[in-house]
């Protein structure tokens, strides 16, 4: 197992209705050691890369995000969820539908902070149905930025969204990949990796 897939083994809490619970250590409370360590490996995995800015989306994308923009010395970038609709014209707009809280958000990126020059590497803490990140891949590609990669801390292997984003052709890189977990019992199985 490597550090990701341990910690989630040892404070991860499965929930009913396909939820793993890490707010000890990423999502309400931060561990930041673990944070870096987390930002080191996808600098390490996306060492090729002519990275020049880190997108994700808010909230809980830019605890992971930011390590890994630190670790690359480029901006990071946060979709912001609006209500507003007039905004359209300053920027760029996607649809999200939050597998968490079953709504839909309208996430929006100012033209001002992305641009056909910039070379993205899309990073988020979860993919589950892959809606998330394929609302950061549309406001890419309406940036007319290339996208290098995407990176994940957790992926859902037993839900759909990895296998849709890498059979769009995307290089996509997960810490952790959980192929399966129960409710009743707390085990969580890992798809192994090398
Ligand atoms: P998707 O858009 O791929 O269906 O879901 C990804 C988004 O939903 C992530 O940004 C994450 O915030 C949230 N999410 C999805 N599954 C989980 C989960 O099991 N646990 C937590 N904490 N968040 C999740």
């Amino acid at each position: 197992m490597n550090f990701l897939e341990e910690r989630i083994a040892r404070d991860g809490i499965v929930k009913p209705g396909n939820v793993l619970k890490v707010d000890s250590f990423l999502n309400h409370q931060m561990d930041i050691a673990l944070l870096n360590e987390i930002g080191r490996e996808f600098h390490r995995r996306f060492a090729d890369r002519p990275v020049t800015k880190v997108l994700t989306i808010e909230a809980s994308g830019i605890a992971i995000a930011y390590p890994v923009a630190n670790a690359f010395g480029v901006p990071l970038v946060f979709a912001k969820k609006s209500k507003s609709i007039n905004i359209e014209g300053e920027m760029y707009v996607a649809e999200v539908e939050s597998f968490t809280h079953k709504n839909k958000n309208q996430v929006i990126v100012s033209k001002k902070f992305l641009g056909p020059e910039d070379h993205v590497l899309i990073i988020d803490d979860f993919l589950a149905n892959g809606c998330a990140l394929q609302g950061l891949i549309s406001i890419a590609e309406s940036a007319g930025a290339t996208i290098e990669g995407l990176g994940i801390a957790v992926e859902k292997g037993f839900q759909i969204g990895g296998k849709v984003i890498r059979n769009l052709g995307y290089r996509l890189e997960s810490l952790a990949i959980v192929d399966a977990m129960d409710p009743e019992t707390g085990e969580i199985t890992f798809r192994p990796q090398n």
